[in-house]
């Protein structure tokens, strides 16, 4: 068993579509451990993708990021990292497999709808940037 953390990020929540993207997690057999809805703050957008500070993107991102609500969860199961990452598709939409998150519902390379942990290190990590060990169902 392997835990992930998932973003629904605030373009999906505008769509209307957070009901969708639960769907297809949990229907290929991801659990939810934790869930809460939050605005991000720019500083906890900042925060939270300091990896890429550096990048021309950073700015439009965690202004994007702290645009409007998210939802955020703990998702669990075999493989849960890898699995998430193929549900949802590649960071560019436009190379993201047909019938994934992104390839059905993103508009543009910032604004892909969800965010997935991409490794046992950053899953860790990102989920304790968020939740505590109690908020965290056993
Ligand atoms: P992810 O792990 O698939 O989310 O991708 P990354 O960790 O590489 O990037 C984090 C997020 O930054 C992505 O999900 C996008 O929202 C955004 N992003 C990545 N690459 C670009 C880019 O080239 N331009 C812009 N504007 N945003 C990007």
């Amino acid at each position: 068993m392997e835990q992930t953390l998932s973003i629904i990020k605030p373009d999906g929540v505008q769509k209307n579509i957070i009901g969708d993207i639960i769907r297809r997690f949990e229907s290929e057999g991801l659990v939810i451990k934790a869930l809460t809805m939050h605005q991000l703050t720019k500083g906890e957008a900042q925060g939270f993708y300091a990896v890429h500070k550096d990048r021309p993107f950073f700015e439009s991102l965690t202004d994007f990021m702290s645009s409007g609500p998210v939802v955020i969860m703990v998702l669990q199961g075999i493989d849960a990292i890898h699995l998430n990452r193929k549900i949802m598709g590649a960071t560019n939409f436009k190379e993201a497999e047909e019938g994934t998150i992104r390839s059905d519902h993103a508009s543009s390379i910032e604004h892909n709808i969800v965010h997935g942990s991409d490794a046992p290190e950053t899953a860790a990590w990102e989920i304790a940037y968020f939740f505590s060990n109690l908020d965290i169902m056993a």
